[in-house]
């Protein structure tokens, strides 16, 4: 050690051989730089790098090796002049092995991607070629070895120059490669941090972004890989198909080899079998200098979904999730359009529950909707199996339903599906404990006899369904041609009816009531009569259904309201004048305001009108008909239930409405003398009324006999052709100023 010390401070060159070790040392660090730059890059530069690395580190480990030989061995390694010639060429070759020693290793390492083998290989490529550039550099001289008692010192009269030029070069490889090195760094670094600023923006992105080319994906973002499900790594290098389901791989293949475009939609299937929606957007780039295609791609599964969520909605009914009469038309018009083709025939099949009104007025509209669905469940059952899932079941609003059948099939077989129909609904409905029994009416029509189009068939279905719900024995009913004059009919009908409420020609006649004595006048039913030129008088039974239908009742009802109480005011006070009430009249909110100021107008004491109504205003709608009921009753009307016996549930109501009356009906009166079970419900009306507290009339009495058995019933008033039929207004005056004479003569 002592020795190495004294050499080295002792030695006239001491600063060269510094300089060298640290040109040696410092080349070292900057080789194993430039290689992991050449690990960075591709292609040429990759090469560049690899060079320059083998270049630096080669000229280092050649640096440090000569510089042994220089320091220990120089007085032998160079004893004579004579082989100096010798010298640079040996040297020079020697450093050539040095560098492709390394060069060799390096390229062998940039390859290895961590193979043990190859960096093994490397390391004794490095090793072989450091063996062989000593030996190159040995042979130059005889003897390795110094003799001993040789002197220290350098006598280098001839091998100084080539030590300083190759120092020289040493330095000069050092400082470019340092400049390079440094410069290019720093240009990585900030391209670095340029690419980690581009993929931030593009792993925010919420698109899945992918770059590839000819579908070999170069890059992708972090919203692709949600997207599709697959990690960055395993995207990376693969191909796009990898991630399109099979359905869209035609599509995916063909815009591959076309221009990039847009796709509206094509599907991704993912790891685990799910399958998403998505759209893409792609354009030409340059990746790496060379073109590559850049691809936005979008999920648009939650879009799609809710866009057929939509779609249904607004095609189908959400009661029963039956399609709505939108999309039966629609699935009707192909129907049709097949029918075409086949030289076939299309049946529809509409039909109307009866009286369902009723049922929801009666039981509440929970169950009235849970009777619909289950209403709905028979009808599909029923048409899938007849017409092996080929027919169509649609709810068209309320409580009717369509059904059509496919093309091709005979005539017979609409009538038969109809029966069917009907007898599945006609078995009684469980619903929350309720036993609920319901029947229908069916309208059919077919195509092309009835209506080539959609429009011209379901309005002949709608006519035949329309006389189906008129005619008592006929529930089901095949359009005929004669049923839409029949409805012209009617039209004219509804026509003329709009044109008397405006023209004032109805009439209101007045039919007398009486105490149970059978003499004692107390007041008049108001019953409306309409005249019509060609027909003659009109029976209310013929067109108040009309104007409940077409909408005339509200006006027509005011009117019958307004002449009634005008008349009944120059009637005696003691006499009280009966208004019938339509049910339609209690669904619009005026009906109060109406009344009262009607007996405003007319100057009418509120006890001397008394309401006529039937049953049917308390089911429709019970609530709102009880609020209406306890405002009349509270102006002072009193209120009467008509056609009693009639309607459904008739004792329940007594209890829970106003009412002062009860009008029992005509048909009970009628069988009074021959039946006696009538006679009984009669006696034990009157007898609950009366407990009640309510007055009981007995409507219809047309014999004495009748008569006798009301009075021993205990009705307390009487009405009937029996006492008076229904008169004109001046007959009904003429009728009173009678009666005042009977009863003044009589006192
Ligand atoms: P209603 O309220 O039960 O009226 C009694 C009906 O029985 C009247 O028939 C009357 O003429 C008839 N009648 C009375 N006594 C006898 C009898 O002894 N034998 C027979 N066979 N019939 C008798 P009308 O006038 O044809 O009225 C029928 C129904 O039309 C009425 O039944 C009532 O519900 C309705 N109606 C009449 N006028 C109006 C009105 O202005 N508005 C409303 N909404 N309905 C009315
Ligand atoms: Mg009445
Ligand atoms: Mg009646």
């Amino acid at each position: 050690m002592s020795w190495l010390i004294a050499t080295l401070t002792s030695d006239r060159d001491l600063l060269l051989s510094g300089l060298s070790l640290a040109i040696s040392v410092a080349l070292c660090p900057l080789a194993l730089v430039m290689f992991f730059r050449a690990m960075a890059s591709r292609g040429r530069p990759r090469l560049a790098w690899l060079l320059a690395a083998a270049a630096a580190f080669g000229t280092g480990i050649w640096g440090l090796a000569l510089l042994s030989h220089v320091l220990f061995t120089s007085h032998v390694l160079f004893p004579s002049a004579t082989k100096l010639a010798d010298a640079p060429s040996l040297l020079g070759l020697s450093l050539v092995e040095a560098v492709t020693g390394a060069l060799g290793a390096f390229s062998l390492w940039s390859r290895s991607r961590g193979q043990p083998s190859f960096v093994m290989l490397g390391g004794a490529m490095v090793a072989l070629s450091v063996v062989a550039m000593h030996y190159t550099g040995l042979a130059a001289h005889p003897s390795p070895l110094p003799p001993a008692g040789a002197g220290h010192g350098l006598d280098l009269p001839g091998v100084l120059p080539i030590v300083i030029v190759l120092v020289g070069v040493a330095l000069l490889i050092l400082f470019l490669g340092a400049i390079v090195t440094l410069v290019d760094v720093r240009f990585v670094l900030r391209r670095a941090e340029e690419a980690q600023r581009l993929r931030q923006l593009a792993d925010a992105a919420f698109e899945g972004l992918l770059i590839h080319r000819d579908g070999i994906i170069l890059d992708v973002n972090t919203s692709l890989t949600t997207i599709v499900g697959l990690p960055r790594e395993a995207l990376i290098g693969g191909h796009v198909l990898d991630f399109v389901a099979l359905s869209s791989h035609a599509l995916i293949r063909e815009r591959l080899a076309t221009k990039p475009s847009r796709i509206d939609e094509f599907e991704i299937i993912l790891p685990d079998g799910t399958r998403r929606v998505a759209e893409v957007l792609s354009r030409s780039i340059l990746h790496g200098g060379r073109p590559a295609t850049a691809a936005a791609i979008r999920d648009i599964s939650e879009r799609k979904q809710a866009a057929a969520r939509i779609e249904h909605l607004a095609r189908h009914d959400p009661l029963t999730g039956l399609p709505n009469r939108v999309k039966f038309l629609a699935l009707l018009k192909d129907s049709l359009a097949r029918a075409d083709e086949a030289a076939g025939f299309v049946g529809l099949l509409v039909l109307d529950i009866d009286r369902f009104k009723f049922v929801n007025g009666l039981y509440g509209h929970d169950i009235g909707d849970a009777l619909l669905r289950a209403v709905a469940r028979r009808l599909v059952a029923l048409v899938r199996e007849d017409t092996n899932d080929q027919g169509q079941v649609a709810r068209l609003g309320g409580d009717e339903f369509a059904i059509a059948l496919p093309p091709g099939r005979q005539a017979g077989t609409a009538a038969t599906m109809a029966e069917k129909l009907q007898a599945a609904l006609a078995a009684p409905f469980e619903i929350s404990g309720q036993s609920v029994q319901i029947s229908a009416r069916i309208g059919i029509a077919f195509a092309p006899q009835h209506g080539e189009t959609v429009t011209a068939l379901m309005n002949s279905a709608d006519t035949a369904l329309f006389w189906a719900k008129r005619d008592e024995r006929a529930r089901i009913r095949i359009f005929e041609p004669a049923m839409e004059s029949e409805l012209q009919v009617r039209r004219r009908m509804e026509r003329d009816l709009r044109l008397a409420v405006q023209n004032h020609t109805f009439k209101v006649h007045y039919q007398p009531i009486y105490a149970v004595d059978g003499r004692t006048l107390i007041g008049f039913e108001a019953l409306l009569r309409w005249f019509q030129k060609d027909l003659g008088w009109t029976a209310p039974s013929r067109f108040i259904p009309l104007a409940e239908e077409s909408g005339m009742i509200g006006p027509l009802g005011r009117l019958v309201l307004e002449t009634a109480c005008a008349e009944a005011a120059d009637w005696p006070e003691a006499l009280h004048v009966a208004v019938n009430l339509s049910p339609m009249q209690f669904q619009t909110d005026d009906l109060v305001a109406i009344v009262t100021e009607t007996l405003a107008r007319t100057k009418l004491a509120p006890e001397r009108l008394e309401l006529e109504l039937t049953e049917g205003v308390l089911i429709d709608d019970a609530e709102r008909a009880r609020a209406q009921l306890v405002a009349l009753k509270a102006l002072g009307v009193r209120l009467v239930l008509d056609d009693f016996g009639t309607g459904y549930s008739s004792l329940s109501y007594l209890g829970r409405f106003p009412f002062d009356k009860l009008k029992i009906d005509r048909s009970f009166v009628s069988r009074l003398a021959d039946d006696a079970g009538a006679a009984a419900i009669v006696r034990a009306i009157s007898a609950l009324a009366h407990s009640l507290g309510l007055a009981v009339t007995a409507e219809g009495v047309e014999t004495a006999a009748q008569l006798d058995l009301l009075r021993a019933a205990q009705c307390t008033e009487l009405q009937g052709f029996l006492l008076g039929r229904p008169m004109i207004a001046s007959a009904a005056a003429r009728l009173i100023r009678q009666q005042r004479k009977t009863t003044s003569s009589a006192a």
